[in-house]
């Protein structure tokens, strides 16, 4: 008998299990993890001295100085700060949108000339945003979403901006700056050990299971707390249906060469290339050796078999979440972190999450 199970070893359970311990040194905690390693898609792997982040850049940024206590009293974290810079047709642009991104598209110095553009393009839009593509267009104009948002998202998310909820193109900042930080939180950085050694200290004292399906061996364990962060609708045996997720393929390659790309994140935005961006890890803790590796990441639609990364909250996607979340109440199961919640969390939103449900089963 356990005081904690907890399915799945990415962020979410690592936060519950530091916090839970933090509390109660003695507190008896399981992790019954899937795959064959912990951190989930945070997992990073040094190979030739890099740290390269398996499933996806990871940059952890938080405006939360009790978020970034917690993690830096974990692990050390280096300055890095993203700027992406994306790639349209042979032309290069600034993220995200801001000063440095304006002045190349429409070869101006001037705040006010950009906001003139802007505002003269988004006249289009002339009703509240409905959808991705109106919102973007509301936001920085017709020639931006063109080059930089249309054919980045689509690929991405395997569908128009027309049918995209709008919310996602929020994420990204405007500024009438020349700042290319592409987040606006106060904290950023990555951890220098490398994602996996932060969460592995997380997990310290705690039971783990690898390689094992919580679905398939739940009669074999109890306690008096079980948290499960898989899908929700894999928990249930999918009997309302479905859920839409998006997959990712990840191409790794290393290269004798020193520098490929001059920076850790370059976003492909036209259509016509099939990966929407290609990281090069030495970039993330500007590491200093001959060889460099890179990943090509490419959107696909989720299939069994494959990892469901991001939850598409569009209305029918979120119509059934809210169907098994009305499910859960009657379980004995308390569901957590992005494919538990269906939701489209950052890292830092994860543990504040994690937060919050300390103070409920501690
Ligand atoms: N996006 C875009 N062009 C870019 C980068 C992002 O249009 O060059 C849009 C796209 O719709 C994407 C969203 O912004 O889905 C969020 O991007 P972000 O980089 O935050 O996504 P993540 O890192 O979570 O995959």
């Amino acid at each position: 008998m356990f005081d904690y199970i907890l399915v799945g070893a990415g962020l979410f359970n690592a936060t519950l299990a530091r916090c839970i311990k933090n509390k109660n040194q003695n507190a008896k905690i399981l992790v019954i993890e899937k795959r064959n390693f912990l951190a989930g898609n945070i997992y990073t792997e040094n190979i030739d001295s890099i740290d390269v982040h398996k499933y996806g850049a990871h940059i952890f940024h938080t405006n939360d100085k009790e978020v970034w206590d917690f993690v830096n009293e974990i692990s050390e974290f280096n300055r890095f700060t993203n700027s992406p810079i994306a790639y349209y047709k042979g032309e290069v642009y600034n993220l995200p949108f801001n000063m440095n991104t304006f002045s190349k598209m429409w070869n101006i110095f001037k705040i006010d000339d950009a906001k003139k553009i802007i505002e003269e393009q988004r006249k289009e839009i002339v009703e509240k945003p409905q959808n991705l593509e109106e919102q973007a267009i509301s936001l920085v104009g017709r020639d931006i979403y063109e080059k930089l948002i249309k054919g980045y998202t689509e690929k991405q998310w395997g569908r128009p901006c027309k049918e995209l909820p709008s919310f996602i193109i929020n994420r990204l900042p405007v500024r009438y700056t020349y700042d290319n930080n592409y987040f606006n939180d106060r904290y950023q950085g990555i951890p220098i050990d490398g994602y996996t050694n932060m969460i592995k200290k997380m997990f310290d004292g705690c039971e783990i299971v690898l390689n094992t399906d919580y679905l398939k061996v739940k009669n074999k364990y109890s306690a008096n707390c079980i948290v499960y962060t898989g899908c929700i609708d894999e928990y249930f045996d999918y009997k309302l249906g479905r859920l839409e997720y998006r997959s990712l393929k990840f191409e790794i390659e290393k290269l004798n060469i020193k520098d490929y790309q001059g920076n850790a994140v370059v976003n492909y935005t036209e259509a016509e290339i099939p990966y929407t961006r290609i990281i090069e890890h030495k970039h993330f803790n500007f590491v200093d050796v001959d060889t460099t590796i890179i990943t090509r990441e490419y959107p696909l639609s989720f299939r069994e078999g494959l990892e469901p990364f991001y939850p598409i909250n569009d209305d029918k996607n979120q119509k059934l979440y809210e169907e098994y979340k009305n499910l859960s109440k009657n379980e004995n199961v308390i569901f957590g972190g992005r494919l538990g919640q269906y939701k489209y969390y950052d890292m830092d939103k994860v543990i504040l999450s994690a937060f919050d449900l300390v103070k409920r089963i501690v």
